[in-house]
């Protein structure tokens, strides 16, 4: 299998890439500036302009590595520069770096941030619950890396979801009623919400900062699953939103055209 498509990858295939980068192969932190950056490249507006550097701290989480972070914060040199100025942190390994450690980032550019959502109210999310029961996941928010964009990055060829391009700590809702089937960490799309449907249909909510519910809940359409984030394979805040004919990666369909045909528009 190609050692690509972090986003898309498949749990399983998730867990095995995780293993090779706990296991502390250099290879690996190499190979994912790559993915990260094609994933960028599509996924995120414009740049802004370039602003002087800025240092800020940064949290280690599980699943990071020092490209993922370097990539996705800009960090000004890359996970080189990264690692040169945290080697106190990190220790002779760059390709070792602990949930909880705490290091400095050179941030070259102004984040890069997609189209402020509007600071929604979420009570105004809520209300706009089709006639079929059926409401947006994020409040007004442009879409960046559509359905099917096409990408090498992407170890099926396609993205299987729609990105919504909001600011991390924007209420994420489910899109109808339904059962939680896995709240948390999984793999490159970060903390993430799969909820099953009445229709046997299930919804993915992607890259959460934190979901709010767990598995085993029942939600209605409109309530609030989580908060938007950056967690995952990610260059930028974004919600990855996916729907799936099963539970499992790869029987993705049109987002938007299941939302419109229960007569919600995003
Ligand atoms: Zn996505």
């Amino acid at each position: 299998m190609p050692a690509k498509g972090q986003h898309r990858k498949p749990r399983s295939l998730n867990r095995l890439t995780r293993v090779c980068i706990a296991a502390g192969t250099g290879g690996a932190a190499l190979a994912l500036p790559l993915v990260s950056v094609a994933h960028a490249s599509a996924a995120e507006p414009a740049k802004a302009p370039a602003a002087s550097a800025k240092a800020h701290q940064y949290t280690v989480v599980r699943g990071d590595t020092l490209a993922k972070i370097a990539t996705a914060h800009h960090v000004k040199g890359g996970w080189k520069a990264l690692y040169n100025a945290n080697k106190k942190v990190i220790g002779t390994n760059p390709s070792l770096i602990r949930p909880g450690q705490h290091l400095t980032l050179n941030t070259a550019v102004a984040k890069a941030a997609p189209a402020p959502a509007k600071k929604a109210a979420p009570a105004a999310a809520k209300k706009t619950v089709s006639a079929s029961g059926y409401s947006k996941p994020v409040g007004d928010a442009a879409i960046g890396t559509p359905y099917h964009a096409e990408g090498s990055n992407w170890s099926s060829g396609y993205h299987t979801g729609v990105d919504f391009l909001v600011w991390s700590g924007t209420p994420v809702h489910s899109v109808a009623a339904g059962t939680v089937v896995h709240a948390g960490a999984d793999g490159s799309y970060g903390n993430d919400v799969i909820i099953r449907h009445a229709d046997g249909k299930y919804t993915l909510y992607g890259h959460l900062t934190n979901p709010v519910v767990s598995a085993g809940q029942t939600v209605a359409s409109g309530q609030e699953i989580g908060i938007s984030g950056a967690t995952g394979n990610v260059t930028g805040p974004h919600l990855h939103f996916e729907v799936r004919t099963t539970p499992d990666y790869g029987s993705d369909i049109d987002p938007v055209a299941y939302l419109a045909a229960h007569g919600v528009t995003v």
